[in-house]
Protein backbone atom coordinates (compact mmCIF):
# COMPACT_ATOMS: atom_id res chain seq x y z
CA UNK A 1 0.00 0.00 0.00
CA UNK A 2 1.66 3.31 -1.29
CA UNK A 3 1.22 6.33 1.44
CA UNK A 4 1.65 9.47 0.82
CA UNK A 5 1.62 12.76 2.81
CA UNK A 6 0.71 16.26 1.19
CA UNK A 7 1.30 19.09 3.93
CA UNK A 8 0.57 22.50 3.95
CA UNK A 9 -1.39 24.92 5.45
CA UNK A 10 -4.10 25.14 2.69
CA UNK A 11 -5.24 28.09 4.64
CA UNK A 12 -7.67 27.65 2.62
CA UNK A 13 -8.51 25.17 0.52
CA UNK A 14 -8.01 25.99 -3.29
CA UNK A 15 -8.89 24.58 -6.90
CA UNK A 16 -5.25 23.92 -7.30
CA UNK A 17 -4.67 21.65 -4.06
CA UNK A 18 -7.60 19.72 -5.17
CA UNK A 19 -6.23 19.41 -8.44
CA UNK A 20 -2.99 17.95 -7.09
CA UNK A 21 -5.17 16.04 -4.54
CA UNK A 22 -6.80 14.43 -7.33
CA UNK A 23 -3.54 13.66 -9.04
CA UNK A 24 -1.94 12.09 -6.69
CA UNK A 25 -4.52 8.82 -6.98
CA UNK A 26 -2.58 7.54 -9.89
CA UNK A 27 0.21 7.48 -7.39
CA UNK A 28 -0.93 6.45 -4.35
CA UNK A 29 -3.74 4.10 -2.60
CA UNK A 30 -3.83 7.08 0.75
CA UNK A 31 -3.29 10.31 0.84
CA UNK A 32 -2.72 11.55 4.20
CA UNK A 33 -3.20 15.80 4.18
CA UNK A 34 -1.53 17.09 6.45
CA UNK A 35 -2.65 20.43 8.01
CA UNK A 36 0.33 22.58 9.67
CA UNK A 37 -0.75 24.69 12.60
CA UNK A 38 1.49 27.31 11.41
CA UNK A 39 0.35 29.79 14.33
CA UNK A 40 3.40 32.17 13.03
CA UNK A 41 1.30 32.58 9.82
CA UNK A 42 -1.39 33.83 11.16
CA UNK A 43 -4.12 32.12 9.48
CA UNK A 44 -7.37 33.29 8.67
CA UNK A 45 -9.13 29.94 9.21
CA UNK A 46 -8.64 27.80 12.09
CA UNK A 47 -7.19 24.62 12.11
CA UNK A 48 -10.78 22.90 13.24
CA UNK A 49 -11.89 25.07 10.02
CA UNK A 50 -9.20 24.38 7.60
CA UNK A 51 -9.40 20.99 8.45
CA UNK A 52 -13.61 20.56 7.96
CA UNK A 53 -13.25 22.74 4.78
CA UNK A 54 -10.39 19.83 3.19
CA UNK A 55 -12.90 16.94 4.25
CA UNK A 56 -16.05 18.34 2.74
CA UNK A 57 -13.53 18.78 -0.56
CA UNK A 58 -12.70 15.46 -0.45
CA UNK A 59 -15.19 13.38 0.42
CA UNK A 60 -16.74 13.45 -3.21
CA UNK A 61 -12.89 13.29 -4.68
CA UNK A 62 -12.01 9.61 -2.43
CA UNK A 63 -15.21 8.61 -4.20
CA UNK A 64 -14.74 9.41 -7.67
CA UNK A 65 -10.91 8.46 -8.12
CA UNK A 66 -11.17 5.14 -5.15
CA UNK A 67 -8.09 6.88 -3.23
CA UNK A 68 -8.74 6.95 0.38
CA UNK A 69 -7.61 10.24 2.28
CA UNK A 70 -7.17 11.51 5.67
CA UNK A 71 -6.91 14.71 6.83
CA UNK A 72 -3.93 14.81 9.63
CA UNK A 73 -3.41 18.16 11.75
CA UNK A 74 0.29 18.15 12.37
CA UNK A 75 2.65 20.82 14.10
CA UNK A 76 6.16 18.28 14.22
CA UNK A 77 8.81 18.38 11.92
CA UNK A 78 7.63 17.25 8.30
CA UNK A 79 9.66 14.14 8.17
CA UNK A 80 8.58 13.10 12.02
CA UNK A 81 4.89 13.29 10.68
CA UNK A 82 5.74 11.52 7.40
CA UNK A 83 6.98 8.59 9.52
CA UNK A 84 3.89 8.98 12.08
CA UNK A 85 1.73 8.53 9.41
CA UNK A 86 3.36 5.59 7.40
CA UNK A 87 3.92 7.79 4.18
CA UNK A 88 6.79 6.76 1.98
CA UNK A 89 6.23 9.92 0.02
CA UNK A 90 6.23 13.67 0.68
CA UNK A 91 4.19 15.63 -1.70
CA UNK A 92 4.28 19.01 -2.91
CA UNK A 93 2.60 21.06 -5.32
CA UNK A 94 4.83 23.21 -8.20
CA UNK A 95 3.90 26.05 -9.15
CA UNK A 96 6.41 28.75 -10.66
CA UNK A 97 10.18 29.02 -10.07
CA UNK A 98 9.30 31.29 -7.29
CA UNK A 99 8.56 27.77 -5.11
CA UNK A 100 11.07 25.82 -6.04
CA UNK A 101 14.12 27.45 -4.55
CA UNK A 102 12.19 26.71 -1.15
CA UNK A 103 11.50 23.21 -1.90
CA UNK A 104 14.84 22.49 -3.29
CA UNK A 105 16.23 23.14 0.25
CA UNK A 106 13.25 21.54 1.71
CA UNK A 107 14.15 18.35 0.23
CA UNK A 108 17.70 18.78 0.50
CA UNK A 109 17.57 18.99 4.44
CA UNK A 110 14.86 16.31 4.64
CA UNK A 111 16.94 13.65 2.62
CA UNK A 112 19.68 14.30 5.52
CA UNK A 113 16.62 13.47 8.07
CA UNK A 114 15.82 10.79 6.28
CA UNK A 115 16.67 9.23 3.28
CA UNK A 116 14.16 6.68 3.00
CA UNK A 117 11.55 9.46 2.74
CA UNK A 118 11.11 10.62 -0.92
CA UNK A 119 9.69 13.80 -2.47
CA UNK A 120 7.59 13.96 -5.34
CA UNK A 121 6.18 16.97 -7.17
CA UNK A 122 3.12 17.38 -9.20
CA UNK A 123 1.66 20.32 -11.31
CA UNK A 124 -1.57 21.38 -11.57
CA UNK A 125 -3.63 21.81 -14.30
CA UNK A 126 -2.69 25.02 -16.70
CA UNK A 127 -5.84 26.73 -14.94
CA UNK A 128 -5.57 26.12 -11.65
CA UNK A 129 -1.32 26.98 -11.74
CA UNK A 130 -1.31 30.26 -10.59
CA UNK A 131 -3.71 29.70 -7.64
CA UNK A 132 -2.63 30.66 -4.30
CA UNK A 133 -4.29 30.48 -1.03
CA UNK A 134 -2.57 33.88 0.31
CA UNK A 135 -3.76 35.74 -3.21
CA UNK A 136 -7.20 34.70 -2.91
CA UNK A 137 -7.46 35.73 0.21
CA UNK A 138 -5.82 39.27 -0.79
CA UNK A 139 -8.72 39.42 -3.64
CA UNK A 140 -11.47 38.44 -1.14
CA UNK A 141 -10.28 41.14 1.30
CA UNK A 142 -10.74 43.88 -1.84
CA UNK A 143 -14.23 42.49 -2.69
CA UNK A 144 -12.96 40.54 -5.97
CA UNK A 145 -14.61 37.21 -7.06
CA UNK A 146 -12.31 34.27 -6.39
CA UNK A 147 -15.28 31.68 -7.63
CA UNK A 148 -12.97 30.83 -9.89
CA UNK A 149 -10.35 29.66 -7.08
CA UNK A 150 -11.91 27.89 -4.87
CA UNK A 151 -15.04 26.17 -4.32
CA UNK A 152 -18.71 27.22 -3.50
CA UNK A 153 -18.27 26.30 0.11
CA UNK A 154 -14.78 27.61 0.69
CA UNK A 155 -15.86 31.23 -1.57
CA UNK A 156 -19.07 31.27 1.28
CA UNK A 157 -16.81 30.63 4.01
CA UNK A 158 -14.55 33.49 2.85
CA UNK A 159 -17.27 35.74 2.63
CA UNK A 160 -18.63 35.45 5.95
CA UNK A 161 -15.26 35.69 7.72
CA UNK A 162 -14.26 38.43 5.59
CA UNK A 163 -17.87 40.64 5.93
CA UNK A 164 -18.24 40.29 9.99
P1 LIG B 1 2.56 25.93 2.42
O1 LIG B 1 2.44 26.79 3.64
O2 LIG B 1 3.26 24.62 2.68
O3 LIG B 1 3.07 26.62 1.18
P2 LIG B 1 0.04 25.81 1.00
O4 LIG B 1 -1.29 25.43 1.57
O5 LIG B 1 0.18 27.16 0.43
O6 LIG B 1 1.05 25.49 2.15
O7 LIG B 1 0.43 24.75 -0.14
C1 LIG B 1 0.51 23.37 0.11
C2 LIG B 1 1.13 22.69 -1.08
O8 LIG B 1 0.28 22.82 -2.21
C3 LIG B 1 2.49 23.25 -1.51
O9 LIG B 1 3.28 22.19 -1.99
C4 LIG B 1 2.12 24.19 -2.64
O10 LIG B 1 3.20 24.36 -3.54
C5 LIG B 1 0.99 23.41 -3.28
N1 LIG B 1 0.10 24.28 -4.03
C6 LIG B 1 -0.66 25.30 -3.58
N2 LIG B 1 -1.35 25.88 -4.57
C7 LIG B 1 -1.02 25.19 -5.72
C8 LIG B 1 -1.36 25.31 -7.10
N3 LIG B 1 -2.19 26.26 -7.52
N4 LIG B 1 -0.81 24.45 -7.97
C9 LIG B 1 0.06 23.51 -7.54
N5 LIG B 1 0.44 23.34 -6.27
C10 LIG B 1 -0.09 24.17 -5.36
Amino acid sequence: MRTALYPGTFDPITLGHLDIIRRSATLVDKLVIGVAINRDKGPLFSLEERVGMIEAECVGLAEQTGLEIVVHPFENLLIDCANDVGAQIILRGLRAVADFEYEYQMVGMNRVLDSSVETVFLMAEARYQAIASKLVKEIARLGGDVSKFVTPLVNEALSQRLSS
